[in-house]
């Protein structure tokens, strides 16, 4: 359950609630699957986005705080022997993985809509009739040339010319619309690279710093900062060793495959994506 939401319950319900939530947590300890490790290890991500539109609902695991105390009073190395900074960072990548999509989603909305895409299909289409048009046209003239008849000539010489203008003017159409459509048009939006929301160019310093300093956003930016500063202190650092985790998953739905995912996080996770983080940045 997310902290606040926990803390609200816990205000309405008095003793009766949190008697109920420390009774099923007092037998927990830090291994215990049930407990959240990206809360033990950081901030869960459940909690970060309460109340916005990316609101992930509660965590279906426990925040017990008495554990978390337990946990930032250990040494470095002990800290290091739980690995949970591991599970933090499995945990974090899916978000952001998620948001990455949104982006990379929101961006290619802006690039051109349905519309202008279908206009620009019949622009090429109709510039590839004509050029047939005008090559066979021209074949013909060749041919009525050679065997001397002028005025069918000239009649399908008008043909051609009619077919280079029409395909003239829709080269231009296609060229005007290409210079209008697009996120350089007149939609004036761009995709917040952090956390995918749509900004308008046109929004005031106002509007924006709303934004920039809007829970979502500064969630993701917190989020996407603490992934990668524990992906550089952890490269080179063996995932922890855990037989517990082998065991068969329980009805808590935890995941126990942590074997399996061996390795998974030297290549550098979303920065690998097409091309589209960064883009317009510095522009803002
Ligand atoms: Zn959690
Ligand atoms: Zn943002």
């Amino acid at each position: 359950m997310a902290h606040e939401q926990r803390k609200l319950l816990e205000q309405l319900m008095g003793d009766q609630f949190s008697g109920s939530i420390a009774s099923k947590t007092a037998n927990l300890t830090l291994t215990s699957p049930q407990v959240c490790r990206s809360y033990l290890a950081g901030t869960c991500p459940h909690d970060l986005f309460t109340n916005t539109k990316q609101d992930l609902g509660p965590c279906p695991k426990f925040h017990p705080e008495h554990l978390k105390i337990e946990y930032d009073a250990l040494s470095p190395a002990e800290k290091q022997k739980h690995g949970f900074e591991y599970d933090y960072m499995r945990d974090m990548q899916k978000y952001i993985d998620d948001c990455n999509r949104r982006i990379d989603g929101a961006q290619r909305r802006l690039e051109k809509t349905p519309d202008e895409i279908r206009r620009t299909n019949a622009l090429l289409k109709t510039i590839s009739d004509l050029t047939k048009t005008i090559n066979t046209g021209l074949l013909e003239i060749q041919v009525l040339g050679e065997t001397g008849s002028v005025s069918l000539a000239a009649s399908e010489f008008f043909k051609v010319r009619t077919a280079k203008m029409a395909r003239e003017q829709a080269e231009h159409d296609l060229k005007s619309l290409s210079d209008t459509s697009g996120p350089s048009g007149h939609q004036k939006l761009q995709v917040c690279d952090v956390c995918g929301a749509y900004l308008s160019r046109l929004d005031n310093d106002r509007r924006l710093a709303d934004h920039f300093y809007g829970k979502m956003h500064l969630g993701y930016a917190q989020m996407r900062k603490t992934y990668d500063r524990l992906q550089q202190e952890l490269k080179g650092r063996p995932p922890p060793h855990r037989p517990e985790d082998m065991a068969p998953r329980g009805d808590d739905g935890y995941d126990g495959g942590w074997g399996d995912r061996r390795g998974g996080y030297g290549g550098g996770g979303y920065r690998g994506r097409g091309g589209g983080r960064g883009r317009g940045r510095g522009r803002w």
